[in-house]
């Protein structure tokens, strides 16, 4: 048997002031190595490597370890896919956590949608809109889809993902309650932080059972639970929701958060302005994020 490596890739943009352009890295003993749009070798975005297939993934991985080091610190760091032709989101998928919201466990995943102007990357500010000041925190594992999945079953779902990541479902709360449908309080701009790497499946645990997700603010533990505690495990998902529409290589599945959340609490705990909110998934890495009040939009 081989020894397996684990295949972390990182996709970031070059400052305006080199040269702006997107590449893409991969993690190494030494730091992470990579490659941008205008070499020659640079093998394409994540998005285009997952839908051409493993083989791709792993050519990519050795042309970016031939690459040059970044400096993550110099560059900004994207969303591992920056467009995602579905961002699925699952609620209430801890048990713990529908009771603290005072809702029943369903006995059906709850699905809703986020867009893709809604995403930023590590680093990037999460982002308090000036309309509410109940921006909370979910810390959530992110399964994406790498071959098309129709009709999966629960047994042959997993061979549909290519990896792994985490993401911040930032809620803006009372939007969020305004309606039974959760869409407007998911979708503020600059609140579903996504990151800061794509782990491939084969570097994982199957449906990364065995693994502990933690949220802190501000250093603080808010969340911490295992990944084991899910309603509906991975593998049901990707299968309950390929029986209603094709997921297709590159969509994004938010797998739902655990207990902790901030407007649950007495009294509740909101992020504000120059908070740091990190999300925690062993074997995956940190998501990290300030917050920061929206600037005015009308001068
Ligand atoms: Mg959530």
């Amino acid at each position: 048997m081989t020894q397996q490596i684990q295949t972390k890739f990182l996709a970031f943009s070059h400052s305006k002031s080199h040269n702006g352009l997107p590449g893409l890295a991969i993690e190494t003993p030494d730091g992470f190595f990579g490659l941008t749009k205008s070499d020659q070798a640079y093998p394409g975005d994540l998005i285009d490597l997952i839908k051409a297939g493993p083989t791709a993934l792993s050519d990519a991985a050795s042309a970016l370890r031939q690459g040059q080091h970044i400096d993550l610190s110099a560059v900004t760091i994207l969303p591992p896919i920056q467009h995602p032709g579905k961002i699925i989101c699952i609620g209430l998928n801890y048990v713990d956590h529908s009771e603290e919201s005072g809702f029943v466990t369903p006995d059906y995943p709850t699905v809703f949608t986020r867009f893709s102007s809604s995403l930023i990357g590590q680093g990037a500010p999460l982002i308090r809109p000036q309309a509410s000041t109940q921006f909370d925190f979910e810390g959530e594992l992110v399964a994406i889809i790498g071959q098309s999945a129709r009709y999966v079953s629960v047994e042959n779902a997993l061979d549909h993902v290519a990896g792994y990541s985490i993401f911040n479902d930032g809620s803006i709360r009372d939007f969020q309650f305004k309606t039974p449908q959760w869409t407007v309080g998911k979708n503020f701009d600059g609140t579903g932080a996504f990151g800061p790497v794509f782990v491939t499946a084969d570097s994982l645990p199957p449906g990364c059972t065995g693994m502990t997700l933690q949220t802190r603010l501000n250093g603080k533990i808010v969340q911490s639970a295992p990944i084991d505690d899910m309603v509906f495990p991975v593998a049901e998902l990707i299968s309950t929701l390929s029986e209603v529409m094709t997921l297709e290589p590159g969509d994004v599945i938010v797998t739902g958060t655990p207990a902790g959340v901030g407007f649950a609490r007495k009294p509740p705990l909101y992020m504000r302005d120059g908070d740091i909110c990190e999300i925690e998934i062993d074997g995956i890495g940190c998501l990290r994020n300030p917050v920061q009040d929206e600037e005015l939009a009308y001068v």
